[in-house]
């Protein structure tokens, strides 16, 4: 990157710098304000239960508050983050605010309820174990309250390293699930060796259901190798009620998406909780009783 090697602290920018780079330097130089000036935020989306309808509970989505800009959403700044090093905070900032709700949520009298982190290769490292456990402590809190979610490429390197790590995380209660399945380059045979508890089906192939047939067909094959591995198989980015009944008749357990709630503010999500906000189309279904 342009500009990086400058002594100093002098940037210089030549004529060949494209807006690229100087879009990059400023969100850079506004994330290291955001962490100041508290401008981070994170939403969460319910997880729900495909035979229930009831909330499973949720993945953290980081946002961020920026004073021109309104609201920016992960796409436009955790890219910028991971090429700047600053994803390292950005995920210790977000460890913490999830670890300091959860425990605001225990105080208020809710049971445990799993809230999903995403983490990045990056961050997997042999540290990770430990600072999450230092987290949990901190704030008081057992591993029933947090999930990771993880992507294909974690996977693929220095398996036994990964392993061990996953393990570390594991023996803390916390459970882990491999998120955007099916959309990275994952060897079949490596996800038996792996401490994972569920699948994550990828937006891009609940997108097409129940229309294209290909994507039926892999969102049918996901949900079948996840039964025979014992794991828990959840589609993302579930918006209508087609795509439900096509994956729940596949078997699939749980769906996050746009047809039971968008990513809201924590205390939105609190609400749902405490009103026991459920799926309605599920008692409709008839295959299910109804209540
Ligand atoms: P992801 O982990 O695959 O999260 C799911 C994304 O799909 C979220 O986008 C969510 O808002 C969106 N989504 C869920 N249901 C629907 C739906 O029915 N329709 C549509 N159109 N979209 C839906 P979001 O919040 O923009 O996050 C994008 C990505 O940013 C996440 O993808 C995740 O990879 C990353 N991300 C978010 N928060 C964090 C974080 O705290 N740390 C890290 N490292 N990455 C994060
Ligand atoms: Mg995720
Ligand atoms: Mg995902
Ligand atoms: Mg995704």
């Amino acid at each position: 990157r342009g500009g990086e090697n400058n002594e100093g602290g002098y940037a210089y920018y030549s004529e060949e710098m494209n807006r690229n780079t100087l879009d990059l330097l400023r969100i850079e130089t506004g994330l290291l304000h955001a962490f100041e000036y508290n401008e981070l935020l994170l939403y969460y989306q319910p997880k729900v239960d495909m035979a229930t309808g009831s909330i499973t509970g949720a993945e953290a989505l980081v946002r961020w508050q920026h004073p021109e800009r309104g609201l920016l959403l992960p796409g436009e700044f955790i890219p910028i983050a991971e090429e700047t090093g600053l994803i390292v905070q950005l995920s210790d900032w977000v460890l913490d605010a999830v670890c300091r709700q959860a425990r605001a949520w225990k105080e208020a009298g809710l049971a445990p309820i799993r809230i999903a982190l995403n983490v990045t290769a990056r961050e997997f490292t042999r540290s990770l174990p430990d600072r999450i456990r230092a987290a949990l402590s901190r704030h008081m809190l057992s591993g029933d309250w947090l999930e990771l979610e993880i992507t294909e490429s974690m996977l693929m390197h220095s398996t036994d390293r990964v392993i061990t790590i996953m393990e570390k995380v594991c023996s803390l209660g916390i459970t882990i699930s491999l998120d955007d399945f099916g959309t990275g380059y994952s060897s079949l045979s490596y996800l038996k060796r792996f401490p994972i508890n569920t699948l994550k089906i990828d937006r891009s192939f609940t997108m097409g259901i129940p229309e294209d047939t290909n994507d039926c067909a892999i969102a049918s094959a996901i949900i079948g190798i996840a039964k025979q591995l014992r794991h828990k198989v959840i589609a993302e980015g579930v918006e209508t009620e087609k795509q439900f009944n096509f994956l729940k008749d596949a078997g699939c357990n749980e769906l996050q998406g746009y047809i039971f709630s968008r990513p809201v503010p924590a205390t939105d999500f609190h609400a749902m909780l405490l009103e026991g906000r459920r799926l309605k189309i599920v008692s409709e279904h008839p295959s299910l009783p109804l209540d």
